[in-house]
């Protein structure tokens, strides 16, 4: 098994658009299998999410939950792992190794906030995890604990049903489109307009 799902703590429409935004994009490049998102219901950051998802390809699950405290009581119950994202915890390669075992068995769930984290995350988490004890971001945080988690799957994932694909190239931009299938074929692949 290697499903994750992020859990969203506080979002707040008019200030943290962006940055929950820049953690779904996060979550879904380096290999999460979906975003939960909980604080303030925001149509646009769902709406933009699954945008991405369904012009860049899936899976992944965008949704929002009011009540993040029943969220985590039935995840945990049906029996997955909660791992909170936090400058506090304990440094992230001390407790890898069990992260790694855990995750080959159980679905995980990775907390992370934005304004201050109740408490009860603290409890509630079976493990409490820091990348460096210094204050950043969730975004960095993120990238870091599923890179390492997922031993830098971010540079070999791929996606199903993407309609458009970046063909990685040292001086330009070059994007396939699903529909224009005789590029696929073709050895010189055209330029494309910035997506
Ligand atoms: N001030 C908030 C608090 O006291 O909980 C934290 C705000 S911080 C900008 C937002 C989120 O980034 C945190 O909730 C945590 O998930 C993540 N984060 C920031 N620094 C981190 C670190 N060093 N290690 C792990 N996660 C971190």
């Amino acid at each position: 098994m290697r499903r994750i799902t992020v859990l969203r703590l506080s979002h707040r429409v008019g200030r943290d658009e962006r940055v929950t935004t820049h953690v779904g994009l996060t979550a879904r490049a380096f290999g999460a299998s979906g975003i939960v998102i909980s604080g303030d219901e925001d149509r646009d950051v769902i709406e933009s999410l699954t945008r991405v998802t369904e012009l860049w390809g899936g899976p992944f699950e965008v949704r929002y939950v009011k009540d993040w405290r029943g969220y985590l009581r039935s995840a945990k119950a049906s029996g997955a792992y909660v791992v909170h994202l936090t400058m506090y915890g304990l440094p992230l390669p001390e407790v890898l190794g069990e992260l790694r075992r855990v995750l080959a068995e159980r679905e995980m769930v990775v907390v992370v906030g934005s304004s201050k984290v109740p408490r009860e995350v603290y409890e509630v988490a079976d493990a409490n995890v820091s990348i460096g004890n210094q204050p950043h971001s969730e975004v960095a945080a993120l990238a870091v604990f599923l890179d390492r988690l997922l031993d830098g799957l971010v540079f070999r994932i791929s996606f199903s049903d993407a309609k458009v694909r970046v063909v990685p190239d040292p001086r330009r931009k070059v994007v396939l489109r699903r529909r224009e299938k005789a590029l696929a074929e073709d050895p010189k692949p055209s330029d494309d307009k910035l997506l």
